[in-house]
């Protein structure tokens, strides 16, 4: 099938974006890398009179380094901040994550923007930066402001740098080889000067409508020595207050459940491990 016909926009701002967007209403929609709109348009799943792209927007794309915060704009392909050395050191977190998107094809178009806009429940971007309590900038013809809503524009993601001994991991498992997750988990974790855990940070993916983060399970590691968790339990309790997991085709609830326990326990187990060994 072929999308229904619209017509197609490559302003040259930011502030031309938002101004085409506010004047087309919910008749427009940007196009960043276009690896999940597309198929929609293409499957007739969505249509718009409008396409607004991206590409050739100044000031959306690029990573930067300042005041312990990485701000990355949203048109950065996802390739490249699988490649960039800065990323891999200061937000190591993200860079792992980025090979269990898709294939390498979808990786080069695709970007951190349109991830975090389309926020599929068990992609791995909006679980990351939920875990690492990013901020999202966004703007539209009344300013700019941290939350994104249906007629903005999503210009960059800012993530704080963490510091001292730490260890980061994300686990998913898919029914197929980079296929969407059916259930993930992303642990980071802080130790202070003697070696107890100071931060805890778990994230949730594909096992909600929105991925969630698990406050008690993040409680409980707080102030323990890294040996003294059992990473199973753990997991358990990540996972046994959470509601609304979804019950499908690919998997019940209830084994959702247990696959995301098991998820928690292994990326517990990595990010640990990092954290105590360097
Ligand atoms: C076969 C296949 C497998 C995939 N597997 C995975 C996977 O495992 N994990 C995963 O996370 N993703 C997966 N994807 C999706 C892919 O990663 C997309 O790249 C990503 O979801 C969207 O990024 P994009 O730049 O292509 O956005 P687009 O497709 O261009 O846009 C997606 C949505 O975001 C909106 N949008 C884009 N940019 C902005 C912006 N700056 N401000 C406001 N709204 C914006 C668009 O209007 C649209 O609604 C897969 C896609 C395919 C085709």
């Amino acid at each position: 099938m072929k999308p229904a016909a619209f017509e197609y926009h490559a302003p040259a701002s930011a502030e031309e974006t938002v101004a085409l967007l506010a004047e087309w209403g919910d008749e427009a929609k940007v196009i960043a890398g276009g690896q999940s709109l597309v198929p929609m348009l293409a499957l007739r799943l969505a249509a718009y009179g409008h396409l607004v792209d991206l590409r050739h927007v100044e000031g959306l794309r690029g990573i930067e380094h300042r005041d312990g915060r990485v701000r990355i704009g949203a048109t950065t392909t996802q390739t490249t901040l699988q490649r960039s050395p800065e990323v891999g050191e200061l937000i190591p977190l993200l860079v792992r994550a980025t090979p269990l998107i898709g294939h390498f094809q979808i990786r080069n178009r695709g970007t951190i923007g349109g991830s975090l806009a389309h926020a599929d429940a068990a992609a791995e971007y909006p679980a990351v930066a939920l875990t690492l309590d990013a901020e999202v900038e966004a703007l539209s013809v009344r300013g700019r402001r941290r939350i994104p809503a249906a007629d903005e524009l999503l210009t960059a993601v800012t993530f704080p740098v963490w510091r001292g001994p730490c260890g980061f991991a994300i686990e998913e498992f898919a029914r197929r080889s980079r296929g969407l997750a059916l259930a993930g988990a992303a642990v980071a974790v802080g130790l202070d000067g003697d070696g107890r855990i100071d931060r805890c940070a778990i994230g949730l993916f594909g096992l909600g409508p929105t991925p969630r983060r698990a406050p008690e399970a993040e409680a409980a590691a707080v102030g323990s020595r890294p040996d003294e968790q059992d990473a199973d339990a753990l997991g358990r309790l990540a996972l046994a207050g959470l509601d609304s997991v979804p019950s499908d085709l690919h998997g019940s609830a209830d084994y959702r459940r247990r696959v995301g326990a098991a998820m928690v326990a292994r990326a517990w187990r990595r990010a640990v491990r990092e954290a105590v060994d360097g």
